[in-house]
C-alpha cells in the first residue's frame, strides 16, 4: 500500500537526508493499517515537495513517553542542541487522543537511500519490493528482458560475470529451490534448458553453466545461466568470475527474446 502524509520542512529534510529515521504518529484507525515494506508518500508542507520512503519497522506504545525512551532524539527529528521532550507532542495531537489510541513509531528509509540490505533486516524480499514498486531498488529491466509470462522472468544479469549471464527467476516469491513447487520447477529447468542452447547457439559459448543458490531468509528463487566460452579454463571458477556490467547487444537480445518465445512451453 501506499500512503500520503505531510510533513513539516525541518522533518522533511531530516528524512530526506537520513537523519531522522522514525516518523512519529498517533495510532489512529487509519495509522494501524500501515504495514512493514508499504511506502510512505511524505509531502514537504512548505515547498509540495514529495519523498518516498519505505516502512522498515513498525512499534506501537501507550505513549509518546515511552516511545521517547527507546528511539534517540536525532532518529526522531531532534537536534544535537535540541531537548527531547515527549509533550513536544502535544502540539500535533491532544493529550486525550494519545491516551485513546497510542503512539506509533515508524521506521522509514528514503527510496534513495534504501539498500537490498536494509529490506532484508527487515524481512522483505528485496526481489518483490523491487517488482511490486516499479524497480525502484534495481532500475528498470526493460533492456536486458528476455521472456515473462505469469510463472516465470528472465533477464541479462545487470552485473554480469560474462556476457550472457542470465538470470531466470520466478514471479512468485519462493524463497529457493527446495520451498518452490515441482510444477514451477519443472517450467523453469524446462526453459533453462531451451534457452541454454539458445545462449550457446547467439553467444558462440562452448558451455553454460547453471547454478542456483538462494542461501537466505529473504531470497527470492532464481536460477543463473553462466556461459563459459572457449578461451576460458573449466571449472567451477566460472560461477565466481569477476562481475561486470551489462552492456546492451540489441541484436543478440532480440534473437535470444524470438528463441525464448518460438519453443514457448
Ligand atoms: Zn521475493
Amino acid at each position: 500500500m501506499v500512503y500520503d502524509m505531510k510533513l513539516w520542512p525541518d522533518s522533511f529534510e531530516a528524512i530526506q537526508a537520513g537523519t531522522k529515521t522514525v516518523e512519529m504518529r498517533l495510532n489512529d484507525e487509519k495509522r494501524k493499517k500501515i504495514q512493514i515494506g508499504d511506502i510512505l508518500q511524505f509531502m514537504n508542507t512548505l515547498t509540495q515537495e514529495v519523498i518516498c520512503c519505505v516502512v522498515l519497522d513498525k512499534r506501537v506504545f501507550p505513549s509518546f513517553k515511552e516511545l521517547y525512551e527507546v528511539y534517540d532524539k536525532i532518529s526522531i527529528g531532534y537536534k544535537e542542541s535540541e531537548e527531547a521532550k515527549p509533550e513536544d507532542m502535544y502540539a500535533y495531537y491532544p493529550k486525550e487522543d494519545i491516551e485513546t489510541y497510542g503512539a506509533l513509531a515508524i521506521q522509514v528509509c528514503s527510496l534513495s537511500l534504501l539498500t537490498p540490505k536494509l529490506l532484508v533486516d527487515s524481512g522483505i524480499c528485496p526481489t518483490c519490493f523491487d517488482r511490486k514498486y516499479g524497480n525502484c531498488l534495481y532500475g528498470d529491466i526493460t533492456d536486458k528482458l528476455i521472456y515473462q509470462d505469469e510463472k516465470i522472468v528472465c533477464f541479462f544479469a545487470g552485473n554480469p560475470r560474462t556476457t550472457g549471464h542470465t538470470i531466470i527467476s520466478s514471479v512468485v516469491h519462493y524463497k529457493d529451490m527446495l520451498t518452490a513447487p515441482k510444477d514451477l520447477v519443472i517450467d523453469i529447468y524446462s526453459f533453462a534448458h531451451r534457452l541454454m542452447q539458445g545462449i550457446q547457439k547467439i553467444f558462440q559459448c562452448e558451455s553454460v553453466y547453471l547454478c542456483t543458490m538462494c542461501d537466505g531468509p529473504m531470497n527470492h528463487f532464481h536460477i543463473q545461466l553462466i556461459p563459459r566460452y572457449k578461451d576460458e579454463m573449466r571449472g567451477s571458477r566460472n560461477f565466481v568470475k569477476e562481475r561486470g556490467t551489462y552492456v546492451l547487444d540489441k541484436e543478440k537480445l532480440s534473437l535470444l527474446q524470438a528463441y525464448a518465445i518460438e519453443e514457448n512451453l
